[in-house]
């Protein structure tokens, strides 16, 4: 199994909610190790820039108002196959067709404020990961 490392956010509405450390047990309870952690308050121009890819959408304003309306943590996890392993224990995008057990199912609002993000790529985990650290910041966990 190849060693991973996907990016992660605990979005405004579950920090609101107090739910940071919950989450962050998820993460650990799968396997997925910690490797940087830090809490930002994203301008709107970091919030545009990192979802570049929806610019489109008919939902795009309405993300980053969410994704500016609080502080969020951003978080490097990093365990075999992080990238499917993260996005296994989030739950699908809309909380109403996530699985049982899963963070979005248990803890998301609703489609727009769903809890989390995670990386649904190696490639993008990479291009996420240099957004919000420097290499660094990165704490290997190789013990
Ligand atoms: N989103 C939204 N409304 C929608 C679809 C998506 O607000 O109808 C937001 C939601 O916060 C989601 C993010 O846009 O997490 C990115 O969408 P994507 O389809 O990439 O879902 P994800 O990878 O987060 O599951």
């Amino acid at each position: 199994m190849a060693i991973e490392r996907t990016f992660s956010i605990v979005k405004p509405d579950a920090v609101a909610k107090n739910l940071i450390g919950a989450i962050y047990s998820r993460f650990e309870n799968a396997g997925l190790k910690i490797v940087a952690s830090k809490m930002v308050h994203l301008s709107r121009a970091q919030a545009e820039g990192f979802y570049a890819e929806h610019k489109e959408r008919p939902f795009f304003g309405a993300l980053v108002d969410f994704m500016t309306s609080g502080p969020i943590m951003v978080q490097v996890l990093e365990g075999e196959n992080a990238v499917l392993a993260n996005r296994e224990i989030m739950g699908a995008t809309n909380p109403a067709e996530a699985a049982r057990g899963t963070i979005r199912s248990d803890f998301a609002n609703s489609i727009d404020e769903n809890a989390v993000h995670g990386s649904d790529a190696v490639a993008s985990a990479e291009r996420e990961i240099a957004y919000f650290f420097t290499e660094e910041e990165l704490c290997p966990r190789t013990r």
